[in-house]
């Protein structure tokens, strides 16, 4: 791994530091310790021993909140001193590296969200934890984390305990309980590492504490020590914790123990493929809180309609799966009667009130197994596509529709528009059908009528281009009130870090670094993808 890009980044970083110092002529104390802290965080995980030690014994004499001025012209040793070290001229560094049996060690549906606002630690650990094999996404305040927690539904997630708008503690109660129904990982880092953070960390129920500067060399057998307990937990439990219904590996195991039923006796069943409608919106509106409320009120609701027979389990996020034993049409008028019950049903938040629909795909076992998922999911699509609040059917006349995604290359660069093109148009995505388009410049893709609302987007967005630049691509698009099925990932140099910075404050879901690795846009474009649906 390449440890000096990102000692180069830490240089920069410190002479853009120096440099507001200078200024300003004189720097609160409390300035100058946040200042120390996150370069002993990032110094030492990047194998700058010297320096991060250097900032400990600093960080001893200063004060993090007596706000005492600081004449900047008084730190010209200081200074110079950080300098020497950030440039790794005191000795020679060590370095670490990813030893090979680690080298995609985690499955590539490993989903890691890194919730940290500095950057250089941030950009560090996401391509240590990208060679281990894992898919990270990044979020740079814990309002954003937050909600890429429950739109990306991650294995696991580090959470830095100072962030711009509220303390990783305080991230964690948002998310806490999904986390732990899910049995993600949760861990808690800060080089402010003593006991007081440490059992309120486990208090709130995060599994780890883990203190910055990585020790990488525990840190690697840490991360797949969890990921195999994580794998292991999943693997043993069948019911879902947030709702209490069965989970996906017992709705496979009634799957199948159905299928041998009708083998031996005949007996029909049906499937009925459920997805809440607009749940993105409800929880925009009211909050996630009261989204799991629903999502709890949706499975007793169904639970207490059914017929002892039939059984409900938890899909997905807001996806569930009812086993009928019945024919489709009995399967149908059941889902009829749940769209009248549920729709009745009055959610109060506040002072405000609302109501949630669902649709519904709906097929019936004729001697397939496989098959049985995938014509009541087509069907769920027809619903959505056709109004949502309804049930269809699955009919196999009717032509499979699949679900579309579009990825769209917006970058000045023509051979990097034909690259992409080039790896991306053909790319095969389980189920989905994917098409690609590319734009010149920003003013021209904003100005194209490529939007739809039945298509999910994934922008690649180049950060430099003439006109107007990427960045402000990005705002205008995450300004749309439909913004909802686009996702944007930015492309910058390696670099431009306060470009990355930019982005991701301004929404972007993901970042790419050019030179791009080989086949790196296509296992991330897959991935991404498999999460979007
Ligand atoms: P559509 O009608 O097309 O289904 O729209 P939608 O907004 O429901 O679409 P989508 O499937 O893209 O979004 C599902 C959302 O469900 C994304 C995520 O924020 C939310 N979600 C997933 N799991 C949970 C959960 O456990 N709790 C809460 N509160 N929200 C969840
Ligand atoms: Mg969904
Ligand atoms: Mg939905």
């Amino acid at each position: 791994m390449d440890y000096d890009k990102y000692r180069q980044l830490l240089a920069e970083k410190v002479e853009t530091s120096f440099t507001q110092w200078d200024e300003k002529k004189i720097i609160q104390e409390s300035e100058l310790y946040r200042f120390l802290h996150t370069l002993k965080g990032t110094a030492g995980t990047i194998g700058l021993r010297d320096l991060a030690e250097f900032c400990s014994a600093h960080l001893e004499i200063l004060s993090s909140d007596d706000d005492g001025g600081i004449p900047v012209s008084s730190l010209k040793n200081f200074k110079k001193s950080i300098r020497s070290l950030a440039n790794g001229n005191q000795t020679k560094s060590q370095e670490v590296l990813v030893p090979d049996v680690y080298v995609n060690h985690f499955d590539e549906e490993t989903f890691i969200l890194l919730i940290d606002d500095d950057l250089e630690f941030v950009s560090f650990v996401k391509e240590l934890l990208e060679q281990l094999g894992a898919q990270v996404l990044v979020a740079m305040n814990g309002t954003r984390g937050i909600q890429q927690f429950y739109d990306m539904q991650p294995d696991m997630v580090i959470i830095d305990m100072y962030l711009p708008d509220m303390t990783g503690l305080e991230v964690f109660k948002k998310i806490g309980d999904t986390a732990s129904d899910r049995h993600v990982t949760s861990i808690l880092i800060s080089s402010e590492n003593n006991n007081e953070i440490i059992s309120s960390a486990y208090e709130a129920g995060m599994m780890d504490f883990i203190a910055k500067p990585l020790d990488l060399e525990l840190f690697l057998p840490y991360l797949f020590n969890r990921d195999k307990l994580r794998k292991a937990i999943s693997q043993s439990i069948t019911t879902d914790g947030l709702t209490g219904v069965g989970n996906r590996k017992r709705m496979n195991e009634m799957l199948k123990y159905s299928e041998k039923l009708f083998q031996r006796s005949g007996v029909p069943f049906s499937v009925i493929m459920i997805d809440l409608d607009h749940f993105k919106s409800v929880n925009d509106t009211y909050g996630h809180h009261t989204g799991d409320e629903v999502l709890k009120a949706f499975s007793k609701m169904a639970t207490e309609a059914k017929r002892e027979t039939d059984y409900i389990f938890r899909y997905g996020g807001e996806e569930f799966v009812l086993l009928i034993s019945g024919d489709k049409e009995e399967a149908y008028l059941f889902a009829e009667r749940l769209h009248k019950t549920f729709n009745e049903m009055i959610f109060k938040e506040s002072e405000r009130s609302f109501s949630v629909t669902f649709s519904a795909g709906i097929t019936e076992f004729e001697g397939r197994l496989s098959m049985l998922l995938n014509e009541a999911d087509q069907a769920l699509y027809q619903a959505k596509r056709t109004g949502r609040n309804r049930s269809i059917v699955f009919d196999k006349d009717i032509v499979e529709v699949k679900r579309k995604l579009q990825v769209i290359i917006v970058d000045d660069d023509l051979l990097i528009r034909t690259m992409l093109e080039e790896e991306l148009t053909g790319l095969d995505v389980p189920d989905i059908e994917l098409s690609v388009k590319s734009f010149q410049d920003g003013i021209s893709f904003l100005g194209a009528d490529w939007y739809d609302p039945d298509t999910n987007f994934i922008i690649l967005l180049d950060g430099i281009m003439p006109g107007m630049d990427g960045l402000e691509v990005l705002e205008r698009l995450k300004r749309r009130e439909d913004a909802n099925n686009i996702l944007v990932s930015m492309m910058t140099a390696r670099t431009s870090e306060e470009d990355i910075k930019s982005a991701l404050w301004l929404g972007a879901d993901d970042y790419l670094m050019k030179p791009f690795q080989n086949n790196e846009i296509a296992s991330r474009i897959r991935n991404l993808a498999s999460r979007m649906f």
